[in-house]
């Protein structure tokens, strides 16, 4: 037994979806170095065994687990390299998280240009999904902000890449979700902030025209901006909600900046509301099925009216960015065991058609009786990467409870939603997906980059080593025809 393997010898583990409702027992693989990955890449070349590439594992759906082959888990890829304060350039190992990153810069005066509604993706991750945050109509996706990054090739080569060197490749492996290689290393630009809070104002909104309108209005000021929607609201009042757009400060506006651009002054809370924070799923779950979640939702709105009346206010960046992550473990509430969870429904579509497919999606929903418990709306801008999801429109994610009892009937209602967002040219994120069918990826993709895509595929992993649930389910075992 090598030195390696007996320090930390792969495991067997059960591997699932961050939405719970696929897993599966793989033999996990936990390389530390770029030398342990090319080893294990030769292992697995050897034995004829295919990879899943994967992060933290917070990709709602499939891309990250396999029921064929192993786990590469590059989560111990987790250094941060460098950070260089005058041009805001950090460089990091691809396990390196989020977290770890506005945590390393922030007292410097930094932060991350990206950041996902939760701060636990890893670097490797959000370069292989190509994530976005409420800024994306801004500053882009994570890809836009990547600088640089090096790659293991599935025949073990190292090779780095940029905008200006080996070109083809940055552009489809940010995006690529684990296809093309296993990326180890990322040089990403953050952006230079003068308070470690942020002012944020609520626009409580009575409907989704409102919403769009309100959000469009802010498009050119704002730093960032999200709505909220009460997808139980019906009629007139469909699409109802509260937007929130957020502005950084300038220099010279925060009176104490040394004490707001402090880690401690961004940590969230220890508790809601009385509730010890680790607990308050538990809460969450006496409140989850439809009468429960109409109930939260109505009173979410109703506190957003007061907001949308009040004067704006100043929130740290991780307690506005990462908002999901005040309540540990959240997702339990929807169930933790047995194929319970949830999906995340989330389309995207261009500006012109946005307000009227996305009415008609809410009004499909209510009539199905399929009320999505969450409702996020964002605005969006094109990018260069191959496989890109972002596109000049819209995207408004839902999250649907999933149960055994009516997985079956709620995955039909998906495919009822996907044919009305592909009629209308819109698209679809593969880190929120779980539902679409062999072949639809060839529907909204650019056929010209799909086609690219697989040609490099083809050159790069002859042997399909990399492969995942997700690349079956969309492009089948053929992946390579
Ligand atoms: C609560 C919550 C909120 C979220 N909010 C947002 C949001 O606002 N915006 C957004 O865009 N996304 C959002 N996401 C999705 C999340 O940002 C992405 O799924 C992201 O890819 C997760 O990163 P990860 O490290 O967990 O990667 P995983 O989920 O483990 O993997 C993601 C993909 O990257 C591949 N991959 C992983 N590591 C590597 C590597 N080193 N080299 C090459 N490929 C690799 C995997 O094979 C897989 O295809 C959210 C997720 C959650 C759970």
């Amino acid at each position: 037994m090598s030195e390696r393997a007996s320090a930390y010898p792969p495991s067997f583990e059960y591997v699932e979806g961050w939405g719970m409702v696929e897993g599966h027992h793989s033999r996990v693989l936990r390389p530390a170095s770029v030398e342990e990955v090319q080893d294990d890449l030769e292992g697995a070349r050897k034995a004829r065994v295919s990879l899943a590439l994967r992060g933290a594992g917070c990709s709602y759906g499939d891309p990250s687990i396999t029921r064929d082959g192993h786990v590469l888990d590059l989560t111990r890829l987790n250094r941060i390299l460098a950070f260089d304060d005058e041009s805001g350039v950090v460089e990091v190992e691809s396990g390196v998280t989020l977290e770890q990153i506005w945590k390393h810069i922030l007292p410097r005066g930094w932060w991350p240009k990206v950041c996902s509604g939760t701060m636990f993706p890893t670097t490797g991750g959000a370069l292989g999904m190509n994530i976005h945050g409420k800024n994306n109509f801004r500053v882009g996706t994570w890809g836009d902000n990547t600088l640089e990054l090096d790659i293991v090739l599935p025949s073990g080569e190292l090779e780095t890449c940029s905008r200006e060197q080996n070109s083809e490749l940055f552009h489809a492996a940010i995006g690529g979700f684990g296809m093309l290689g296993a990326i180890c290393r990322a040089k990403l630009q953050t952006t230079r902030i003068h308070s470690g809070e942020i002012d944020v104002v609520g626009i409580s909104t009575h409907n989704l025209g409102e919403m769009m309108e309100r959000m469009d209005a802010q498009c050119s000021s704002a730093d960032y901006l999200v709505g909220w929607i009460d997808c139980f609201a019906s009629g007139d009042c469909l699409g109802r909600g509260l937007v929130h757009a957020a502005h950084y400060l300038a220099p010279g506006v925060d009176p104490e900046p040394e004490q707001t651009l402090t880690v401690a002054h961004q940590e969230l809370p220890g508790s809601i509301m009385g509730f010890p924070k680790a607990q308050l799923w538990r809460a969450l779950y006496l409140f989850n099925h439809d009468p429960g979640m109409r109930m939260v939702n109505a009173a979410k709105y109703m506190a957003g009216r007061l907001e949308g009346m009040a004067e704006p206010y100043r929130q740290s960046h991780a307690g506005f960015n990462f908002l999901l992550d005040y309540v540990p473990n959240w997702k339990w509430a929807y169930g933790r065991h047995g194929r319970r969870g949830l999906i995340q429904y989330q389309s995207f579509l261009p500006a012109d058609v946005a307000e009227r497919v996305y009415a008609e999606l809410l009004t499909l929903c209510q009539r199905r009786s399929f009320n999505p418990y969450l409702g996020v709306l964002k605005r969006h801008k094109p990018d260069p990467f191959w496989l890109t999801h972002a596109l000049d429109g819209w995207s408004l994610a839902l999250d649907f409870k999933v149960t055994p009892k009516n997985r079956a009937a709620l995955f039909g209602h998906c495919e009822e939603m996907t044919t009305i967002v592909l009629a209308a040219g819109g698209k679809f994120y593969f880190a929120k997906d779980q539902v679409l069918g062999l072949g639809d990826p060839q529907r909204f993709l650019s056929t010209e980059r799909l086609e690219a895509f697989k040609a490099l595929k083809r050159s790069l992993d002859p042997g399909n080593l990399f492969q995942s649930e997700m690349s079956r389910r969309l492009f089948g075992n053929s992946f390579l025809s």
